[in-house]
C-alpha cells in the first residue's frame, strides 16, 4: 500500500481525468455571496458565476452553492428552512447543523434557472455581526469556525445524498474541505469520484493559524510538511486548497503570472509553481443584469451608452450628496476596502498634494472602510477640502452604485489586484477607470482606449494620472470615445464561463500562456 505522501504526490502528478460530461453536478463553496453577505469581490463572484455556469451547462446540469450562515440569517425573510438540526462530530465535540435555503427561484417573470443556495449554520459560530471579525480584529475562533464548516459540508452532502461530480471552493475559508475530502475518500469510495477546483481570490489572505492545531485535524503527519499545510511554522488554510485540489485557479492571467514569484506570491510562489499546468488564471466577469445602469433601481436616473443624458443627472445627485461646490468640475469616485493593497495611502497623499498645488479643480467622492489609520486620513482630507472632497466611511451598497453612476472617473491605484471588479462596474456605468496596471487591472483596462494607466505606483503617479485625466476631460473629442469604449466593453461572465467548464471536464485550457511556460518554469525549478 502507498503511504499517504506517495499517494498525494502520485495524484498531483497523475493524468488529467475527465471531470464531468453534461449533464453534471457542481457544488460551489464560498464564504460570501451577494446580496446576503459581502465584504468585497468574492461576494459578487459567488452571486454571478454559479448561475452563469448553470446557464452554460445547458440541459440537465445541476449547480448548488453552500455558504456559512450569517448574522441574522434566521430572521431573513428571503430564506426558508431546509434541514436540521443535524448532529455531526468535530474536534471540538458534537456540533449541530441547521440549513437555511435561498427560496429565490428567480424573480417573478424570470425564467432563468438559479442554483439552490444553502446556508449552513453551525451552532452559533456564524450568527455574528462580521464575517471574519469585527472592528479590524479577526475572530479568535476562525479556525474552529471554518474547519467545522467544512465538516458540516460533508454532513449536509451525506444527509441530502448529494455527491457532486465537481466541488469548486474559494479562498482560505473553504481550504480545509480539500484535505478532508482526500482523507474521507480513503474510507468512502463514493467520495473518490469527486473532482476539485480551488480558486484564489487574494493570496494575501492565507488563513494562518498556530500549527499546534494540526494535531486536531486528524490528517496524517505527512500532510503537515512544507509540501502540505505548513507555512513558515504556521498552519495555512489556503494551502489546503492549493495542495489538495485537482486544479488551482486565480482570477486573472496577469495575477497568475505575478504570484509565481515574490513578493506577490506572498510566500506561496513555490507551492503554486509546483502545481505547474494545473494552476490557471481565468479572468473574472461581472453580472451585466445586476450591474446595468439602464435598469439599476439603486441609481437615481437610468442611462446607457446610447442614451447617457441620465448620467448628467446622476452626477448632479452625487454632487449634492458630496455637498460639492464646483458644479462643472469632473467627479472622481473611489469605492474600496481601505487597505494598503488598494494604495489608498498614495491616493489620499496624491489628492492632498494636488489641491495644495492648486491644480485644476475636481471633486472626489470616496466610499470605503477598513484600516482605521486610513479612515482617519480620509476624514481629515474631507474636512480640509470640504466642498471638494467627501469621504463616507462605511459599507453602503446603494451609494456604491450611485458613485459608479455619478462619477466621470474611477480611481484604483492598487499595489496589486488579483482581478478587481470595481473597475469593470465603473466602466459599465461610464466612469473611466484610472488604474495602476497590475493583475486584473492590466487585463481589463486598455490604456488610452477605455481607461488610463498610471505610470508609477507613487504619490507622483497619482498626481500624474490626475493631470492626464483632467486634460482629457476638457477635450470632449478625447473623453467621450474613452467613456463610450468603457461602457461598451463586454466583461460579462457569459464570455468567460467556458474556461471553467473546460476545466471541470478536464479539457486542455485555452487560457493564453497557461501550459507550456509554466511547464518550463517547473522544469527550470528542478534544474
Ligand atoms: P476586493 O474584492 O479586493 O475588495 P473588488 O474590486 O474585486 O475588490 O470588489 C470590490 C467590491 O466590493 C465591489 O463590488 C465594490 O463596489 C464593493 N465595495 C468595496 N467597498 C465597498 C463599500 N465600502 N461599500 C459598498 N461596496 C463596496
Amino acid at each position: 500500500m502507498m503511504n499517504n505522501k506517495q499517494s498525494l504526490n502520485s495524484r498531483k502528478r497523475g493524468r488529467i481525468v475527465p471531470f464531468l460530461d453534461t449533464p453534471g453536478s457542481l457544488l460551489f463553496l464560498t464564504s460570501e455571496i451577494s446580496p446576503f453577505m459581502k465584504t468585497g469581490g468574492l461576494g459578487d463572484y459567488s452571486q454571478a458565476l454559479p448561475p452563469a455556469l448553470l446557464r452554460a451547462m445547458e440541459d440537465g446540469g445541476e449547480v448548488r452553492v453552500f455558504c456559512p450562515g450569517f448574522g441574522g440569517a434566521d430572521k431573513d425573510p428571503r430564506l426558508v428552512r431546509a434541514g436540521g438540526p443535524l448532529k455531526f462530530e468535530t474536534p471540538w465535540g458534537e456540533k449541530t447543523l441547521r440549513v437555511l435555503r435561498s427560496g429565490k427561484k428567480g424573480d417573478a417573470g424570470d425564467s432563468q434557472p438559479s442554483p439552490v443556495i444553502d446556508f449552513l449554520l453551525v451552532d452559533d459560530l456564524f450568527d455574528r455581526k462580521g464575517l471574519y471579525g469585527e472592528s479590524g480584529q479577526d475572530y479568535p475562533d476562525n479556525f474552529i469556525r471554518y474547519f467545522s464548516w467544512s465538516l458540516a459540508v460533508f454532513a449536509w452532502m451525506r444527509e441530502t445524498g448529494f455527491i457532486p461530480d465537481v466541488v469548486h471552493g474559494n479562498d482560505w475559508q473553504t481550504g480545509m474541505f480539500f484535505p478532508l475530502l482526500r482523507l474521507r475518500s480513503m474510507e468512502d469510495p463514493s467520495l473518490s469520484s469527486i473532482r476539485t477546483v480551488f480558486t484564489i481570490h487574494n493570496l494575501a489572505f492565507k488563513g494562518l493559524f498556530p500549527f499546534e492545531l494540526f494535531s486536531l485535524t486528524g490528517f496524517p503527519d505527512s500532510w503537515g510538511g512544507f509540501d502540505g499545510l505548513e507555512y513558515y511554522g504556521d498552519l495555512s488554510m489556503i494551502k489546503g486548497g492549493i495542495v489538495f485540489s485537482d486544479y488551482v485557479t486565480t482570477v486573472s492571467p496577469t495575477y497568475r503570472n505575478e504570484v509565481l514569484s515574490e513578493p506577490l506570491g506572498a510566500g506561496l510562489s513555490g507551492a503554486l509553481k509546483y502545481r505547474g499546468e494545473r494552476f490557471l488564471g481565468i479572468l473574472n466577469g461581472i453580472d451585466n443584469d445586476i450591474w446595468n445602469p439602464s435598469t439599476d433601481p439603486m441609481i437615481e436616473v437610468p442611462f446607457s451608452s446610447a442614451e447617457h443624458s441620465g448620467k448628467d443627472l446622476d452626477r448632479k445627485c452625487l454632487q449634492g450628496k458630496g455637498r460639492f461646490v464646483l458644479p462643472d468640475a469632473p467627479v472622481i469616485g473611489c469605492v474600496t476596502r481601505m487597505t494598503p493593497q488598494k494604495g489608498i495611502d498614495l491616493l489620499l497623499a496624491g489628492i492632498e498634494e494636488w489641491f495644495s498645488r492648486k491644480g485644476s479643480p475636481f471633486s472626489f467622492f470616496l466610499l470605503g472602510t477598513g484600516d482605521p489609520v486610513l479612515e482617519k486620513k480620509a476624514r481629515e482630507l474631507e474636512s480640509k477640502y470640504s466642498g471638494m472632497v467627501r469621504a463616507v466611511i462605511g459599507f453602503d451598497e446603494p451609494l456604491s452604485h450611485q458613485i459608479y453612476a455619478g462619477s466621470d472617473f474611477f480611481i484604483m491605484p492598487s499595489r496589486y489586484e488579483p482581478c478587481g471588479l470595481a473597475q469593470m462596474y465603473a466602466m459599465r456605468y461610464g466612469s473611466v477607470p484610472l488604474v495602476f496596471p497590475t493583475g486584473g487591472l492590466r487585463d481589463t483596462v486598455s490604456d488610452g482606449v477605455d481607461g488610463l494607466w498610471m505610470s508609477a505606483l507613487s504619490v507622483e503617479g497619482v498626481t500624474d494620472i490626475l493631470d492626464r485625466a483632467l486634460k482629457i476631460y476638457r477635450d470632449k473629442k478625447a473623453f467621450l470615445p474613452l467613456r463610450r469604449h468603457a461602457m461598451e466593453k463586454n466583461n460579462s461572465w457569459e464570455e468567460r464561463t467556458g474556461e471553467y467548464l473546460r476545466l471541470y471536464k478536464g479539457l486542455p485550457s485555452s487560457v493564453p500562456g497557461s501550459g507550456q511556460d509554466l511547464l518550463m518554469a517547473r522544469m527550470a525549478l528542478k534544474m
